[in-house]
């Protein structure tokens, strides 16, 4: 298959071997019927059933068949982003390979994309899935997403896209980002249109997601918010207003994340002051923590600036904040800074105070909960800039997932 074909169709599949072969048949008479020159790039995540083995039979039948297959499960994004890597077409849909999203729907939402979007969304209006635990959470987070990212998306977990090529390929996706590539491509000036899809229920296999997925989701809207706020007045497809072209000569990204520092440290005054009951105690914390700040802010922007550069290899802090456990990317800021936040918060609490250490039968600490407290922010802070860092990574993110476990049969 030597001709570029027009369009790419990228379906990440786990375990899914009762879904890919059906799935691909509809595939191929939806694009047959289009009459286009097309390929269909699987990208196998890992799978331990006979995902590989009925994909690499379909493929030796099917020239327009690409197989990109994971030694390793390494996620739908990380699947996703080295299908859009491979994809030679100017077009490209992706989609989920469970049979819940409709290959019918294809034609209707290039022909948005060719209207002059560059990336058309599929809206699940009548989504099949279970009501308490998986469409009411997704109306709330999406409500949220559009709200935080001004992105108003009705259904940004949907699966099935259009993309130009050129667009997508920009976007940085790494860890779960792929539920916000609507408003990730804003920060590579994409145009959005929204179109109503068919969702039918799951058949064959089980969804790959539980309930844990709502928290991963509030962070990465925390996340997402504060990469776009770094990075989103940088870009330069965007056309800045004339507010942001001021803003960006008066302050560089650098003293953009200083002042967010320095901002960081003023609550830290007043936290110290009241928890502390010390001006001279908050004042020398908020100080500290201003250096501590200022001093990741440092790190974060020579990383960043590294990144750009387009260094071949991941540094070993980078590496750091990509590291997955079980295929889910570790966010730093996330669960620790939170508890150890909350904890404190607990313990600010008089009585609980000392009910704490009475059920522990320890000598009481003086200050455990500011302490906490602190370091709690502290953590959250060192994650947030650590999310930076994967981010301007995003690119290098992708080569180094896909060159470890890639594998292909063509
Ligand atoms: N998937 C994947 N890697 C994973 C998890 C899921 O490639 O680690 C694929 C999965 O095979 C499916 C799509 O991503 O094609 C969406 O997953 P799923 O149907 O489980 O999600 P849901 O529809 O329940 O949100
Ligand atoms: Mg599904």
């Amino acid at each position: 298959m030597d001709e570029k074909p027009i369009l790419s169709i990228v379906v990440p599949v786990y375990n899914e071997e009762e879904n890919v072969r059906l799935l691909f048949e509809k595939i191929r008479v939806v694009c047959e019927t289009m009459g286009e020159t097309y390929e269909v790039i699987f990208v196998d995540d890992g799978s331990r059933d006979g995902t590989f083995t009925v994909l690499s039979e379909l493929s030796k039948q099917f020239i327009q068949l690409v197989v990109i297959r994971f030694e390793k499960n390494a996620g739908q994004t990380a699947a996703m982003a080295a299908g859009f890597e491979f994809a030679r077409g100017q077009r490209i849909v992706s989609m989920d390979g469970d049979l819940q999203n409709d290959p019918n729907d294809i034609p209707k939402l290039l022909g948005r994309l060719d209207e002059g979007y560059d990336l058309v969304c599929g809206w699940r209006k009548e989504r099949q899935d279970k009501f308490l635990t998986r469409r009411v959470p997704s109306i709330v987070a999406n409500w949220i997403i559009g709200k935080v990212t001004g992105v108003p998306i009705h259904d940004n977990g949907c699966s099935l896209k259009a993309y130009r090529a050129s667009v997508i390929k920009q976007v940085p996706l790494y860890g779960e980002m792929h539920r916000f590539i609507p408003a990730m491509s804003t920060v590579v000036g994409a145009r959005i249109a929204e179109i109503v899809v068919t969702h039918h229920p799951r058949r064959f296999g089980q969804s790959k997601y539980g309930l844990g997925r709502i928290w991963r989701v509030a962070l990465d809207i925390v996340a997402f918010k504060f990469i776009v706020s770094v990075f989103a007045p940088l870009s330069r497809t965007q056309k800045p207003s004339p507010w942001q072209r001021l803003s960006n000569v008066l302050f560089k990204p650098t003293q953009r994340i200083f002042r967010a520092a320095a901002l960081f440290s003023f609550p830290f005054f007043v936290l110290g002051r009241v928890l502390f009951g010390s001006t001279k105690i908050a004042a020398l914390s908020c100080f500290g923590l201003a250096i501590i700040l200022l001093v990741l802010g440092w790190v974060t922007e020579n990383k960043i600036r590294r990144a750009k550069q387009e260094l071949t290899e991941l540094d070993t802090l980078a590496r750091f904040f990509i590291f997955r456990y079980n295929r889910r990317p570790i966010r730093f800021f996330g669960p620790i800074g939170v508890l150890l936040f909350v904890l404190g918060g607990i313990l600010s609490i008089a009585p609980l105070y000392s009910f704490f250490f009475k059920v522990f039968n320890i000598a009481e600490i003086p200050n455990l909960s500011p302490v906490l407290i602190t370091s709690g922010i502290l953590v959250f802070c060192f994650g947030l800039f650590g999310e930076l860092i994967a981010f301007a990574n995003a690119q290098r993110v992708k080569d180094y997932t896909v060159e470890i476990f890639l594998n292909m049969n063509k």
